[in-house]
């Protein structure tokens, strides 16, 4: 069948005969060339340089082995050897049983008896050679990236699982590399350069796995796999040995980064490895002094953690996991302490994680936007709470709220505000607003607009953190703002450590330079709370008078101080 069409088709396969007797070479021709197109040699010598010549077209040799000047063995040795001759399958022709075996070990496809057998074993002998050998390129590439030569990504996975099964006592590492600005080197360099970098790495990382018994693929674009049995400080001499290109890439210089997870016998399997070595490779992105990295699995699972969190907040809202609770504030300037205000507080109740405080959830909510939300919960919390609070004892206990760099930046932020306050009938006044010191110095003429927009809406500005930014002097004297809040890091040593005590000194300088009162939070003890009193600090908040409390607990603060 496949030889009737092959003739209709009109094409045919190019054989060559190399064989030193012509009429040995005539009569073998003669059984073949109705189905394949067939040339002659009558040494080796010819024989290869047409071999080289016709690589493209030649689809069989078949190789006579005694003959002068270079005899059978050597030209099929050269064949094999010769990575663009190889795919060639060659036929030796000989009478010994001795050879058979020989050419068969030096890799010939197949041997055919002197004197020749019938035509038609001859015939099949020679169509099953080429058949063989055009399925395993095809197989070949199948499994292989083109430009590189290493396997594809499908293969690389199949094959390294057969490996694993193997050997499964062995420790294998996954490592996932890619170069570093690659599609700038496209960009400059020209694409066709760029393919012959990844052509040139494709070659060393062959000769790695060759050399310590592994596999290699190309994942992806510039992005590599390497598969191999764990050497000890390898790691450390692979980068540099990738890229240690040839000189014929000129001077462009190029570098990886690589993740790596070693095998801990945790038994993940191939494919959550190479995950963990390519999420390790992704961190290394930005670092241009660090060219490889472990999988960490702690950093790992931190991560896993916090985007549950991110997943989990809409819920949490729409379920009320997020509780407001609330730190009063004191003032201390007259003879004993008065409650005067509060500061409103998120805590999260997570149903499988607990009590989760906001100096883990406010750090990721405000990379991403979702603190808005969040914050628009709190006040909308805090002024009910105000409210209630009036109704309830008739007292008017101003609280006051985090706003976030982002909420700042937003220009709707007034008319969210105003409708918090409108909606639970409060004056302006009532709802504090904090704003981190650093917020201001992130991009201060913003944010001393919006500032200046909100106090003329009758909103109190408390600068949070005070002392954390680098808030220069002159900008100081120019600010819209009604009380500074002092960092908690100053409160901490003001009893042990004079520097931090003249600084708090200074602090309150600036703020009576400012005419604005002094706010001290995280005011844990009675000597804290009397130095602050003695350098001339207005209100303490923090734990030497209550711990941030719940709604229910505050009222019951309340109604003490009131004497209900
Ligand atoms: P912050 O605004 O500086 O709040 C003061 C923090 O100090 C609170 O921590 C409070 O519980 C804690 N604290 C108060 N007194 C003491 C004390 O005597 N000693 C010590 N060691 N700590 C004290 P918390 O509640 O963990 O909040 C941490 C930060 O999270 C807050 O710092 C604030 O920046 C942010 N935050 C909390 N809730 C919200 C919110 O609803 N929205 C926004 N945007 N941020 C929030
Ligand atoms: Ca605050
Ligand atoms: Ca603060």
């Amino acid at each position: 069948m496949q030889e009737l069409l092959e003739r209709q088709k009109g094409f045919h396969r190019t054989i060559l005969i190399v064989d030193d007797e012509f009429i040995e070479r005539e009569m073998l021709g003669a059984m073949l060339q109705d189905l394949y197109e067939v040339i002659y040699a009558e040494n080796g010598a010819v024989a290869l340089d047409l071999i080289r010549k016709e690589k493209m077209r030649l689809s069989l040799v078949i190789l006579d082995l005694h003959m002068p000047e270079l005899d059978g063995y050597s030209l099929l040795k050269i064949i094999r050897a010769d990575s663009e001759l190889r795919r060639i399958p060659v036929i030796v022709l000989t009478s010994e049983k001795e050879a058979e075996v020989t050419s068969l070990q030096l890799g010939a496809a197949d041997f055919i008896t002197k004197p020749y057998d019938v035509p038609d074993v001859i015939r099949a002998r020679v169509r099953h050679s080429i058949e063989l050998a055009e399925d395993s390129i095809i197989i070949h590439e199948t499994e292989r990236d083109e430009l590189t030569g290493l396997f594809n990504k499908e293969f690389f996975f199949q094959y390294g699982k057969r490996l694993d099964q193997q050997n499964d006592q062995l420790p294998m590492d996954a490592l996932v590399f890619d170069i570093n600005r690659f599609h700038i080197i496209n960009e400059l360099y020209g694409k066709a350069f760029g393919n012959s970098i990844l052509k040139e790495i494709g070659t060393r990382v062959h000769e790695i796995v060759s050399r310590t018994g592994g596999l290699a693929c190309r994942l992806s674009n510039n992005c590599f796999g390497i598969y191999l049995p764990h050497v000890e400080y390898l790691h450390e001499k692979l980068p540099q040995y990738i890229t240690g290109l040839s000189g014929s890439l000129g001077d462009c210089k190029i570098s990886i980064r690589m993740g790596i997870y070693s095998d801990d016998g945790s038994g993940l399997d191939m494919e959550q490895r190479f995950d963990r070595a390519a999420l390790t490779c992704q961190k290394l992105r930005n670092s241009y002094t660090t060219c490889f990295a472990f999988y960490n699995a702690e950093l790992h699972s931190k991560e896993l953690y916090s985007e549950r969190l991110l997943e989990d907040m809409d819920k949490a809202l729409a379920e009320g996991q997020f509780r407001v609770f609330y730190q009063p504030k004191y003032c201390i300037c007259d003879g004993t302490p008065r409650l005067v205000s509060a500061e409103a507080l998120t805590r999260w109740h997570h149903p499988e994680y607990g009590a989760i405080g906001p100096d883990v959830f406010i750090p990721l909510f405000e990379n991403n936007g979702l603190i808005q939300k969040l914050d628009r919960y709190v006040w909308n919390y805090a002024a009910a709470q105000i409210r209630q609070w009036k109704t309830e004892y008739g007292v008017d206990i101003p609280v006051s709220v985090n706003v976030s760099r982002v909420d700042a930046f937003n220009p709707m932020l007034g008319k969210i505000l105003s409708e918090i306050t409108s909606r639970n009938g409060l004056e302006n006044e009532k709802l504090l607003l904090e704003i981190t010191e650093s917020a201001y110095t992130d991009d201060s003429r913003q944010i001393i607009d919006t500032v200046i927009r909100l106090r003329e809406q009758g909103y109190k500005i408390e600068m949070d953190d005070f002392g954390s930014g680098y808030s220069s002097l002159n900008m100081l004297t120019s600010l819209p703002i009604d009380a500074l809040k002092l960092d908690m890091h100053f409160i901490r040593n003001i009893c042990g450590n004079k520097k931090d005590c003249r600084l708090v000194g200074i602090m309150i300088e600036i703020a009576r330079l400012l005419n604005v009162p002094v706010i001290a939070e995280g005011v844990e003890t009675k000597e804290q709370m009397e130095l602050l009193k003695e350098l001339g600090c207005d209100i303490i908040q923090g734990y030497y008078f209550s711990k941030p409390l719940s709604a229910e607990d505050f009222s019951a603060l309340i109604r003490t101080e009131i004497g209900v």
